[in-house]
């Protein structure tokens, strides 16, 4: 994977039109991007960041079918979500595990309502079902939740989820379309359309905003997978259309294990306001979340708001006997749902959907918008049959279903590498050659100098943020290791790419600039 020679791909097909180009690098895009790759279409995907760095690195990491939308009676969107979770995590198993909840009840009612609940959840996931839930008594419910407080506790119900590193996964997605002949670029920002005289668009116009060199690029279809973003692209296209997005911030903390120290997982299922409460193991730290406040500045930094971090250490401490206080706060991340709204009545919350929306506009521009990480698959297909439906691109089938993204006969003397997927073991072999490489690049981080030099080699980071926060997960483990890092991740990139001190020192002044909005 190497961004040059992607690039020099881009600039000899300029009189060759693409099939597809999928503008985003989300969830969505790389979905998109994915099924059109391997359907057989000449895709490419354009990123104006990093891939993920909007609102899919930022989830709460679960790949579920969601308890809370059973309870809202949205039972359709919970059955095709349970049935792609089943897939997710067949697919993909060397990011996504199987993840045991807890339930703490604190009267018969709640006893009645959790386990019917539960029970019908497990139904609706059939065959695909990661485990029976069930009621376990107080004493049960304290041996599995140490630290859970156990006045007034009744007892627990126990269901499964799968849980997944979202970045990672999203890196995965864009390794296998490149793997599957697409191409995938990152720091490519689509700022306008190519239009015919009818008014149909026929590609877009793009800057390469690590270089500064601009690129029309023609193809057959554009695809708009651009998250909260979307009416942003919108309007390149209809300076007029309507808002189609209602964003919605959500708020996630990390904590210590030490606040947990368990493997089980705890859900809230109603806080104060109404919310659902998660926390969450997640390699070694506990993520705990979150929150839902619409707002109306769109950003690819969103910051979490006061009310919103006391909120979620308030309700946590309420549950925990150790209650979590500012400075236990290992990192706080916010994420923006990109909600569809109703065009009719967009500032109408209550309209506000978790299923996702396709639509084709009249110059041709087809948007994907809504939905979530565990429906990225079904999303895709929908999208690209809209396109063949409506005679865009010729017919072809979605091979997505079964398509594997990890062969799992690496055999790596040290688990957590898996995460890389295939050929994980050079990084093993690059410590072998110089033992010096397995050192840490921080005494709190589990990330080797031989995982950085590897990712440089083949996962096209630009930038020291591209590795601490998405390639590792640093940053969202613990944001001041990840700062204290820095300077060591910029020096080995410098090796690895040729690039010189001032780039070094540029760099990590803007990541601790960054980063800062995460302690
Ligand atoms: C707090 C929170 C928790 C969540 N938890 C879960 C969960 O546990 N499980 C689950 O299934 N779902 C979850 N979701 C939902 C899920 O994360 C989102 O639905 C999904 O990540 C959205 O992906 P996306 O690709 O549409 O948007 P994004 O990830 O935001 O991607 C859009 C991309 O488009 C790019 N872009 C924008 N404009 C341009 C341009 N002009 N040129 C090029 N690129 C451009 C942006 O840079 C961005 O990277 C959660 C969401 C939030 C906010």
């Amino acid at each position: 994977m190497d961004r040059n020679s992607l690039i020099n791909h881009l600039k000899e097909r300029t009189s060759d039109p693409w099939d597809i180009i999928v503008i985003g690098g989300g969830a969505t895009g790389l979905g998109v991007a994915l099924d059109a790759v391997t359907r057989g279409y000449k895709t490419i995907l354009l990123e104006q960041s990093d891939f993920s760095k909007g609102t899919s690195s930022r989830s709460t990491k679960l790949v579920h079918g969601g308890v809370r939308y059973l309870a809202q009676g949205d039972i359709l969107l919970v059955m095709e979500a349970l049935h792609e979770r089943g897939l997710f995590l067949k697919n993909a198993p060397h990011l996504t595990a199987n993840q045991e909840f807890v339930i703490p009840v604190y009267t018969l009612w709640d006893v009645i309502l959790y386990t019917v609940g539960l029970k019908f959840y497990d139904l609706l996931a059939g065959r695909l079902s990661m485990g029976k839930s069930y009621y376990i008594n107080r004493e049960k419910t304290l041996i599995r939740l140490p630290l859970l407080k156990p006045s007034g506790l009744k007892g627990g119900i126990v269901y499964h989820d799968g849980q997944f590193d979202d970045a990672r996964m999203a890196f995965a997605m864009a390794t296998e379309c490149l793997g599957n002949g697409g191409t995938v670029l990152n720091y490519f920002r689509v700022n306008g359309f190519l239009k015919d005289e009818k008014g149909k668009i026929r590609g877009v116009l793009a800057r390469d905003l690590e270089k500064g060199d601009e690129y029309s690029i023609s193809g057959r279809l554009v695809i708009n997978a651009t998250g909260v973003f979307a009416d942003e692209i919108h309007r390149m296209d209809d300076p007029l259309s309507r808002p189609s997005i209602k964003p919605s911030q959500g708020v996630h903390l990390v904590l210590d294990n030490s606040f947990l120290q368990s493997t089980s997982a705890i859900m809230i299922p109603k806080t104060d306001d109404g919310r659902v409460l998660f926390a969450i193991p997640w390699y070694g730290k506990v993520v705990v979340g979150t929150t839902d406040t619409p707002l109306n500045l769109i950003s690819m930094e969103p910051k979490a708001l006061d009310e919103e971090i006391e909120f979620i250490l308030n309700t946590a401490g309420r549950y925990l006997t150790r209650p979590p206080k500012r400075q236990d706060v290992k990192c706080v991340f916010a994420g923006l749902r990109p909600l569809a709204a109703n065009p009719q009545n967009p500032d109408a919350t209550k309209e506000v959907s978790r299923r996702h929306k396709i639509t084709l506009s009249s110059s041709g521009l087809l948007s994907i918008i809504g939905g979530k990480w565990t429906s990225y698959r079904r999303m895709a297909e929908e999208t690209i049959d809209k396109a063949i439906k409506n005679r865009i691109i010729e017919s072809k089938k979605c091979v997505t279903r079964d398509f594997s993204f990890y062969n799992g006969e690496e055999k790596l003397t040290s688990e957590r590498l898996k995460i890389y997927g295939r050929n994980a073991s050079e990084i093993e072999k690059l410590i072998t050659k110089n033992p010096d490489l397995g050192i840490p690049i921080h005494r709190d981080l589990p990330y080797t100098r031989a995982e950085i030099v590897w990712i440089c080699k083949n996962e096209m980071p630009v930038t020291p943020e591209d590795i601490l926060a998405r390639r590792t997960r640093a940053l969202f483990l613990d944001a001041r290791a990840s700062m204290e890092a820095c300077p060591l991740v910029a020096r080995l990139m410098a090796n690895e790419l040729g690039l010189d001190n001032s780039w070094q020192e540029r760099q990590v002044e803007n990541y601790n600039q960054m980063a800062a909005n995460y302690l």
